[in-house]
């Protein structure tokens, strides 16, 4: 019997905040275990929440993003268990009443251009983080429990069953990265864990409609962990079912180490988590022009932007991957794309040695003025300065926020070109390295390399290396 297997994600998102969902606390990662929490964190009693205006702000920028329909009026609820990474013995989240419902993804499969539906996004509280003890969960001697991160404005993403592969899993989630990386709403930085997945997957024969018994695969920390977890958990089940046998509704761990999935407890029910209205906070109600307002500052996804770029620019695949995956990276390029209309040479450069120098300086892109980069391209372009001149001031320019052409006219950095400027100087390389000429005579073609670069130190870079190369030859023969 063939079998297809069926995949539905629940994503939980990081929104970056500086500080925390109901309290003050800041959210920066890194920091000293437990110097980021409070008695609200903590849930101490006599603790109230109060709301973070900005996390929903994000909240609704991320769910527009990704199609959902916002609700008016949403609720939060206590979802009640006992874990020691909240303290408070519930965890605050949106149960019955979410903050927006469906919503969809198109995603560009192997196969082809799909939809992959939601079935919510709702807000919540994150939990704080476990340190175990030894390798892994299993084993540990002790663990260690640090609350900077309870309390970080979480978005939770449920989609539909609609994924069929562990690799469209992960083309799924490379996706949704990259949009809710451009809605702002999240960096999205797997390693640090503000974008977790966790996966839901069962088995069916091909051709039935009714679903298999699922188990759900967690600590999934890559994308490639997603996939191949999926991959694995797929055979596992198949295994099963192909000898007889069921499924038992578990959740399993991902071990990365041995690339297997292991049972860690049978799955939990809603109804384990007596859900009950959170009693410390109002219904969240939302009014149509904070909702419209968000909407229309949503910048344009990537998908579009892709098909725009390419269109408009003329780029290739890869020249696009880079802006589509650095938004702040192709801001810069149009902006700069507005004074200046060699868009390869200037995606060469912007991507080149400008990226380049920007991480080399720890610079941001949207730090540096797309004018005076233009302005630099410009100068290369008319001959004024050479490359290595150019890249000279590029960095500096970077550091600084220097003007190229007022570098160039500061430090006499023009380019010196014509034999009555160049002659002297080849003149005097001449004179000064006459076993390098006689060697060129003798047809040694490196020489000629070594002369140049000996006239090139004079001119402190300012010539053109072709046409010094000429001027040089040139001279030989005539002596
Ligand atoms: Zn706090």
């Amino acid at each position: 019997m063939h079998y297809e297997t069926i995949i539905g994600l629940e994503i939980h998102l990081e929104l970056q905040t500086s500080s925390k969902l109901f309290c003050g606390c800041s959210t920066s990662f890194g920091q000293e275990a437990n110097t980021n929490c409070c008695p609200v964190c903590l849930g101490l009693p006599g603790t109230l929440p109060v709301f973070n205006k900005r996390a929903i702000e994000l909240a609704v920028t991320a769910a527009l993003a990704l199609n959902s329909d916002i609700q008016l009026q949403s609720r939060f609820d206590r979802k009640n268990y006992y874990y020691p990474d909240l303290p408070k013995a519930y965890q605050i989240s949106q149960y019955e009443q979410p903050l927006a419902k469906g919503g969809y993804l198109e995603v560009e499969f192997e196969s082809g251009l799909r939809r992959i539906n939601l079935e919510r996004v709702h807000l919540e509280e994150e939990a704080g983080k476990l340190i175990h003890a030894g390798d892994s969960i299993f084993g540990a001697d002790y663990s260690l429990v640090d609350y900077n991160r309870t309390g970080i404005p979480l978005l939770e993403i449920v989609t539909a069953p609609d994924i069929r592969s562990g690799s469209e899993a992960r083309k799924f989630l490379e996706t949704l990265r990259s949009i809710l990386l451009y809605s702002g709403a999240s960096d999205c930085k797997m390693e640090e864990g503000s974008l977790r997945c966790d996966a839901n997957i069962s088995l069916r024969p091909v051709g039935s409609q009714g679903y298999g018994v699922k188990a759900e695969v967690k600590n999934m920390n890559s994308f490639r962990a997603v996939e191949t977890a999926l991959y694995y958990e797929a055979k596992r089940q198949e295994k099963i079912l192909a000898g007889g046998g069921t499924v038992i509704q578990q959740t399993c761990h991902w071990d990365e180490a041995e690339k297997i999935t292991i049972p860690i407890r049978s799955k939990e029910g809603s109804s384990d988590y007596r859900y009950f209205p959170e009693p410390d906070l109002l219904p969240l109600t939302l009014d149509k022009d904070f909702i419209s307002r968000i909407a229309e500052s949503l910048p344009e996804m990537p998908g579009k932007r892709r098909a725009r770029m390419a269109e408009h620019y003329g780029l290739g695949e890869s020249e696009l991957d880079i802006f589509i995956e650095n938004r702040p990276l192709a801001d810069f390029f149009e902006a700069a794309a507005e004074k200046y209309d060699d868009y390869k040479n200037l995606a060469n450069w912007v991507q080149g040695d400008f990226l380049y120098q920007l991480r080399e300086n720890d610079k941001k892109p949207e730090e540096i003025k797309p004018e005076l980069f233009v302005e630099l391209l410009t100068l290369l372009e008319k001959g004024q300065i050479n490359r290595p001149v150019a890249k000279e001031l590029l960095a500096e320019m970077i550091q600084n926020g220097s003007s190229p052409k007022e570098l160039v006219e500061e430090k006499g950095l023009g380019r010196i070109a014509g034999g009555e400027k160049l002659i002297p100087l080849i003149e005097q390389v001449i004179a000064e390295n006459p076993d390098a000429v006689e060697n060129y005579r003798q047809g040694k073609e490196k020489a000629i390399t070594f002369l140049v670069g000996r006239v090139m130190a004079l001119t402190k870079g300012r010539a053109d290396p072709g046409e010094l190369n000429k001027l040089l030859r040139e001279k030989i023969s005539q002596q």
